[in-house]
């Protein structure tokens, strides 16, 4: 079974990580328009990977005999500055998510809930790539600065990303 109180936490999160899915699903939107194709693709396959985090979250709800409450998706913003500006956004974004993913993670230390700290694990991890990856893609834009060729490069690298199941929902 789940305490209620760590049940209600991991609700918000699960509609956290959908709000994530919102808010890159918007970017996606933004960099389509703005010419940039394969950021498009970048942050649909984010948009995606959010979901996932969402369902993974959901999944262990059901699986301790929880309840999954799904709350309102708040509206997410729906423009930016350059690719630049996403990418900072992005970083920042995810960053909250790491203290959300903490503070779950405390919570259930402080319930003494095993089997979500050991469920949350994976989270941790992912959330040190998620950090990473806007990072080395903000450092790469600061560099190209104004550089075409640059930005047509980088836009060509993130178009080749593709989707891959995370390994908690493999064979779900
Ligand atoms: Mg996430």
């Amino acid at each position: 079974m789940l305490y209620k109180k760590v049940e209600d936490a991991i609700n918000a999160q699960i509609n956290a990580e959908m709000w994530s899915a919102y808010l890159y699903l918007s970017m996606s939107a933004w960099c389509a328009k703005n010419g940039n194709p394969g950021m498009a693709n970048w942050f649909e396959i984010q948009f995606r990977e959010e979901q996932d985090h969402a369902r993974i979250l959901f999944n262990y709800v059901l699986q301790r005999g929880g309840e999954v409450k799904l709350a309102a998706i708040e509206a997410v913003p729906t423009e930016w500055k350059s690719p630049l500006d996403v990418f900072e956004a992005t970083l920042a974004h995810e960053q909250k998510v790491t203290g959300l993913i903490n503070s779950l993670y405390a919570l259930a230390t402080d319930e003494h809930d095993y089997a979500t700290q050991s469920m949350l694990k994976w989270f941790i991890d992912e959330q040190v790539e998620e950090e990473e990856n806007a990072q080395n893609y903000i450092d790469n834009l600061r560099m190209i600065g104004d550089n075409g060729y640059g930005l047509f490069m980088l836009d060509k690298e993130l178009g080749a990303r593709t989707y891959t199941t995370p390994s908690p929902l493999a064979g779900k």
